[in-house]
């Protein structure tokens, strides 16, 4: 067959740099993805510059998408969640990317699929009976509180401790960067319960509460990007909860937070597909009206060839996750993948954003412009929920 007159591949882009649905894609997630994007279009979009400004999203948003029932997709159905399992976080956040605020998608996504999670996992019926309705209803947003000003990648360093006294444990510590930390209300907290153990072992997870005495937010932190997230230097000083706030096996907490990071580094995956071609569409978009040299600057082969080489990493981000997506619905053990992907999606998101902001020109590098805010944006995926470079160890260890 003469390859000029080939059938256009169903694969291919359209003209909107819209890639196709991957492989198992169902109905029932199309669905979501067109809900999730209307959403997108006349919830954040109008206001997310306003977010931006004012350092935080309104209450409100977390309720109308608990209402349209986008908060529970990772919880079970007799607590008001639909139970629909990893693609269809990672559709959420291919969408949830595409809106271009970082800030916005980073808060949405630390409550459904990093935080609250690990009620569901970990959890008695209790404690899901308790929590899981109000977070998944919206009207309670969750956190995970895991680093401190003296251990972040090493999370088997973290040093802030609870102590058993009768039927309470005490905790004293400190917790840095934590999103949602400012004004969220439920904390899954690790602690170190067994002050004889070292690293891993001896660490253990606690829910607690905004409001609990000793707990307070030290600083609301001031960022490069994630404008319109909150992010909290949190303090604990003799918080006391009661002895059913302990989440899961006492001492086993660190496996947990591995376990989440799983979920976690998908979700980063598919929030940096969805920059990616956010990106892309936009500086598309601009290059095809921007004029010069007697033309537009998509005539000119330099733009074109740039434009298609950094498709092809947006493209190659998105395979990777979705095939990881696929695999761990099926219950295929995907460790290896969710760090390949955690080390090189937000690496290509980097390149693509600085990229398409060369593209824009003197534009590009003005507040105001989408771009120029992702590009600020995208550099903390690089180093939140594990460096590139401890995600390359995780690779190598299973090599
Ligand atoms: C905006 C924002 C939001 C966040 N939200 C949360 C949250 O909600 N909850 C939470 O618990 N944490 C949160 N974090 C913390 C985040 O996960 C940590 O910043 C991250 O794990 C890195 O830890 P660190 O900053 O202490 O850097 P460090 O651990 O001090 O590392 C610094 C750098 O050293 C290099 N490095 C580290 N280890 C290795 C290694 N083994 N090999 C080679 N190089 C290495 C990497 O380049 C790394 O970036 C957030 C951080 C930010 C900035």
């Amino acid at each position: 067959m003469n390859i000029a007159s080939a059938p256009a591949s169903q694969a291919a882009f359209d003209p909107n740099f819209h890639l196709s649905d991957p492989v198992g894609m169902t109905e029932e997630l199309r669905m979501l993805r067109e809900q999730v994007r209307r959403f997108v279009e006349k919830e954040v979009l109008p206001f997310g510059e306003a977010w931006e400004e004012e350092g935080k999203i309104p209450r409100e948003i977390f309720v109308k998408m608990g209402e349209l029932g986008l908060l529970g997709m990772r919880h079970e159905e007799e607590y008001g969640g639909t139970n629909m399992g990893p693609l269809a976080s990672v559709v959420f956040a291919e969408e949830l990317g595409r809106s271009s605020f970082g800030g916005f998608s980073s808060s949405v996504l630390v409550h459904t699929d990093m935080s609250s999670p690990h009620i569901t996992k970990s959890g008695n019926d209790e404690q899901k009976a308790r929590y899981l309705p109000d977070i998944i209803a919206g009207k309670k947003v969750c956190a995970v509180a895991v680093t401190e000003p003296w251990a972040g990648s090493d999370v088997a360093g973290l040093r802030t401790k609870a102590v058993r006294y009768g039927d309470d444990w005490v905790i004293n510590g400190a917790k840095m960067f934590i999103t949602n930390g400012v004004y969220g209300d439920i904390f899954i907290v690790a602690a170190r319960t067994d002050p004889g153990a070292k690293g891993s072992r001896g660490i253990s997870l606690f829910i607690v509460e905004s409001g609990t005495p000793g707990f307070s937010v030290a600083r609301k932190l001031d960022k490069h990007g994630w404008l319109c997230s909150d992010t909290a230097e949190l303090v604990f000083e003799d918080v006391r909860v009661p002895a059913e706030n302990l989440l899961g096996v006492e001492n086993r907490g660190f496996y947990a937070i591995m376990n989440t990071f799983e979920n976690e580094r998908l979700c980063i995956g598919a929030m940096c597909a969805g920059e990616s071609q956010k990106a892309i569409e936009l500086t598309l978009d601009y290059v095809r009206t921007r004029t010069a040299f007697g033309g537009t600057l998509w005539n000119l082969q330099a733009t074109r060839q740039k434009l298609a080489e950094l498709a092809g990493k947006a493209a190659a981000a998105r395979a990777l996750t979705y095939h990881a997506a696929t695999q761990a619905q099926e219950g295929i053990d995907v460790s290896r993948d969710v760090s390949m992907i955690k080390a090189y999606a937000p690496e290509a998101l980097h390149e693509i954003v600085h990229g398409c902001l060369q593209l824009h020109g003197g534009t590009g590098y003005m507040r105001g412009t989408p771009i120029e805010r992702m590009v600020r944006d995208a550099r903390i995926l690089m180093i939140g929920g594990g460096a590139t470079e401890v995600m390359y160890e995780e690779v190598a260890k299973r090599m």
